[in-house]
């Protein structure tokens, strides 16, 4: 068994451009080794992920032998012709006539708001019924409640992306079993995002890391993640970003699902991580762009965890924060707008978690 899919955001970059010479053997390797999900989004890298799916991908391969999967931004919105406008650039940047899935991007309760407000799910459905989105969506960030109450509004959706990782299973902010739950009652199709946590599952505390070698000492951290997520029999694909052919083999791998007793050791690293991770950022870096001070935020609570998990290591730290505060704002610069808290799928509470960098590494 493995559901792995290919997700077009995480991947190798240099100096803002796509490594292609990396990026090509892993498509290649992708494919050779079973996966056929290519999953994209219009606003990721700023158009480049579309660009590197029609190299990489469409101009590569039969059409027929990949499924691939679109996101539209539908909370950056002005008039509802810019939906239209968004999804024909995503056609030709990605080189393709059709979408074989294609959602809306980031459903929270105040994106959700604006969908309601733009019709644009009708807008989906007239995709669909056009043959031009085979499969109709959403990618959420939010709680189960909400998550029911649009399935129960649209039962006209075929597929949701959720955020599902082991760390985040029983949290109550992000909800991933109780999404995964109300997803599988509303009978829709689950593709899993962010499996390994923006990273966060991959390069895990050492005390962590000690009682993952036990399910198997041969694999790597992120594997670990992943299995446990190709374990849940309702998943169908699970996405995840790349940065290496090794990685790719490694995560091509045929996977068993997990017996009890490597989940209850499974939930023991996820103890052990809770422990040491005082401030669960992905890096994702979508609160960087709405800050007005250029606060280095995902940077900065890096350095900060970093501090909390290897206090030996403590000193290192201060020059580096100088160094990546250089050019941007530091944590003390902070005005409390609390637009960055607004955009974070973490649902940090980013002002506050700010304080204690400051305090820390200034
Ligand atoms: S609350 Fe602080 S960090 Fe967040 S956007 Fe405003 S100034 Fe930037
Ligand atoms: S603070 Fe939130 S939005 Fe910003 S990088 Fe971290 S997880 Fe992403």
């Amino acid at each position: 068994m493995n559901k792995l899919g290919f997700g077009f955001l995480r991947f190798p970059m240099e100096n803002d451009e796509v490594c292609y010479d990396i990026l090509t053997p892993m498509v290649d390797a992708f494919f050779a080794g079973g996966g056929r999900y290519i999953d994209t989004a219009y606003p990721y890298l700023n158009g480049k992920s579309e660009e590197a799916v029609r190299k990489t991908v469409v101009e590569r391969y039969p059409r027929d032998s990949y499924i691939l999967a679109n996101k539209v931004p539908g909370y950056q919105v002005k008039e509802r012709e810019d939906l239209y406008r968004m999804f024909e650039t995503s056609l030709r940047r990605c080189g393709v006539d059709h979408f074989d899935v294609y959602m809306l991007h980031w459903l929270n309760e105040k994106h959700y708001a604006m969908a309601e407000q733009f019709d644009e799910f009708a807008f989906l459905r007239e995709l669909k019924a056009s043959g031009k989105a085979k499969k109709i969506g959403f990618s959420f960030h939010d709680t189960a409640a909400l998550l029911d109450k649009i399935l129960t509004a649209h039962p006209e959706v075929d597929v949701v992306l959720l955020q599902i990782n082991y760390l985040d299973w029983e949290s109550e902010g992000i909800q991933s079993r109780k999404c995964y739950e109300t997803a599988l009652r509303h009978g829709k199709e689950i593709v899993v995002m962010e499996p390994v946590k923006g990273g966060t599952l991959a390069k895990v505390p050492e005390a962590a890391a000690k009682i993952l070698k036990k399910i198997d000492p041969e694999r790597s951290p992120a594997f670990h993640a992943l299995r446990f997520v190709q374990s849940l029999p309702h998943v169908d694909v699970v996405l995840s970003g790349m940065g290496s052919l090794e990685q790719m083999q490694e995560n091509l791998l045929p996977v068993e699902p997990m017996t009890d007793e490597e989940l209850v050791l499974l939930h023991r690293a996820a103890m052990a991580i809770d422990k040491a991770t005082a401030i669960g950022c992905t890096g994702c870096g979508y609160c960087l762009s709405k800050c007005p001070q250029k606060i280095f935020i995902s940077r900065y609570f890096r350095l900060y965890n970093e501090g909390q998990q290897k206090p030996s290591q403590a000193w290192k730290l201060k020059p580096a924060y100088v160094e990546a505060s250089k050019d941007r704002g530091k944590a003390s610069d902070c005005i409390g707008c609390g637009v960055c808290e607004r955009s974070c799928p973490q649902m940090l509470p980013i002002r506050e978690y700010l304080v204690k960098v400051k305090e820390v590494l200034e």
